[in-house]
């Protein structure tokens, strides 16, 4: 039988218009520029979207031409575009574009892929994807995502990128030609990424063989209003929850089925989102944003009604940030926590560690009255067991002996680590980098914890790392919880 491929990007159009745009298609349509075009192409390499668009809108506010990008020095070009993947390097290109289409090109940027070939930084996916998206010709980009997906559909059978790009000039017809990148991307970022693709949920399930495929397992938890076998407490750095909502935040939430949903770095004001109010039905939602906004801030969502709710430390340099947000049960308190990052170079490191003193304070206050439980992003790995690379990251921000230091001492208070009560493997990570294709390697960490008072310890019956979950570079974490 055929590949039903009209009736696959029938459907894909359909699913993604929903998804977030891939970001040098949304420059694109929004600038119809090809040397803007061009630009975020090069930034968007090995690059989260978020990150090329914040970079991208940071080069443009001081270069819209090549004229102008002629005049800014290279390390000033490394600090606009920092921290997009390989800065340095595509600082050098950028560099060094103005000067070779003067050279070669009268000033303007080419629009065939051959002539594209020749500019620094510019690689056959890039100059595909350039002359599809900005000057509307026919040209196949083969993004990670597409050469994967055409793989898992048996559409073509390569082993690189470029052999699926020749494959498909064969046999895709050629009106999907300049629309496949920018479907496929959206598509394997939303729905079938690249670690344990969302199958149960797939759009073209039934049409697709899932070749080499091992799809996320989904749960079925109890559906009761409070679990009859405890309380299922989620944490989750959602790393922007209007991010996550496109990525499939609500049905992760469903397959999870909290008691009581703890996130962190929501970098949103309620007022912000259309659905605040039904964002998860059934749920009472308590928000604490960060007064700037598109930053850090958390949420907590219960199935039950607190007795009371806590917004912060009484701290103005934490909870102008909304970094703690504790809601008291009638027999324990939830304290969910979004630590702050030591930053490269450990800039931060002092902020943290004031913020850790004034944390390990509260919670240990809130311990002489009931069973306390802190979860959320701590922002570091606390042995050599929780991360992937300890040798290499002893000085870098969330491994720093200052940091573990810092764990160490909440330890010494008294407070467990509850996923190391069950769990002594090592591989076990909660965030992976988006750069290097780390989550699908696992090269990780685990930052993102549950930890209960030493007199509670008894009461945490499960704990648990859910890596199949996508939607944020870091997953959720949960305990179950008597
Ligand atoms: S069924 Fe699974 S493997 Fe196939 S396209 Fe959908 S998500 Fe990807």
């Amino acid at each position: 039988m055929d590949f039903p491929i009209d009736a696959i990007v029938l459907r894909l159009e359909h699913e993604v218009s929903s998804y977030q745009v891939p970001i040098v298609d949304l420059i694109a349509t929004q600038t119809k520029d090809p040397f803007k075009v061009l630009v975020a192409t090069i930034l968007s390499a090995r690059t989260k979207d978020e990150v090329t668009a914040e970079a991208a809108r940071r080069l443009f506010a001081r270069a819209s031409t090549p004229t102008e990008l002629a005049q800014i020095p290279r390390q000033e070009l490394e600090q606009l575009i920092y921290p997009v993947g390989f800065f340095r390097n595509k600082a050098q290109y950028l560099n060094q574009l103005p000067g070779v289409l003067a050279q070669h090109f009268g000033g303007v940027v080419p629009n065939t892929i051959e002539a594209l070939l020749e500019l620094p930084g510019v690689g056959r996916k890039t100059a595909n994807l350039v002359v599809a998206v900005a000057f509307n010709k026919p040209a196949i980009c083969v993004d990670t995502h597409v050469h994967r997906i055409m793989n898992i559909w048996g559409y073509v059978q390569t082993r690189t990128p470029l052999e699926t790009e020749m494959a498909l000039r064969d046999k895709l017809p050629r009106r999907y030609w300049i629309r496949i990148n920018g479907l496929l991307v959206a598509f394997g970022q939303g729905c079938c990424t690249p670690l344990r693709p969302q199958c149960d949920r797939c759009v073209v399930a039934d049409l697709c063989p899932k070749i080499g495929v091992v799809p996320r397992q989904v749960r079925e938890h109890k559906k009761t209003e409070v679990n009859m076998d405890g309380l299922r407490l989620v944490s989750w750095n959602v790393n922007g929850l209007r991010a996550a909502l496109k990525n499939g935040f609500t049905e992760a939430v469903a397959l999870l089925c909290p008691d009581v949903l703890a996130l962190q770095e929501i970098k949103v004001h309620p007022d912000q989102l259309h659905e605040a109010e039904s964002l998860l039905p059934g749920y009472e939602g308590f928000w604490f944003p960060a007064q700037k906004k598109g930053y850090s801030g958390t949420a907590v969502f219960s199935k039950k009604s607190p007795l009371q709710v806590f917004y912060g430390l009484g701290d103005a340099r934490f909870d102008d940030e909304g970094r703690v947000l504790t809601l008291e049960f009638a027999d324990y308190f939830l304290v969910n926590s979004y630590s702050p990052n030591a930053q490269p170079e450990l800039k931060r490191l002092d902020y943290k560690e004031s913020f850790n003193q004034a944390l390990l304070a509260f919670i240990s206050g809130l311990g002489t009255r009931k069973s306390v439980l802190l979860c959320g992003d701590l922002n570091v790995a606390h042995n050599e067991i929780d991360l992937a690379n300890p040798k290499a990251n002893t000085k870098n921000p969330g491994f720093s002996v200052e940091e573990r230091a810092w764990m160490d001492r909440f330890v010494e208070a008294g407070f467990v680590d509850t996923f190391r009560q069950f769990n002594q493997d090592p591989g076990q990570y909660t965030w992976w980098s988006y750069r290097f294709n780390a989550r699908a390697k696992n090269i990780g960490w685990r930052i993102d914890y549950f930890l209960v008072d030493g007199s509670s310890g008894q009461r945490v019956v499960e704990a648990s790392i859910h890596s199949d979950i996508a939607g944020s570079d870091h997953c959720p974490v949960s305990v179950v919880f008597r």
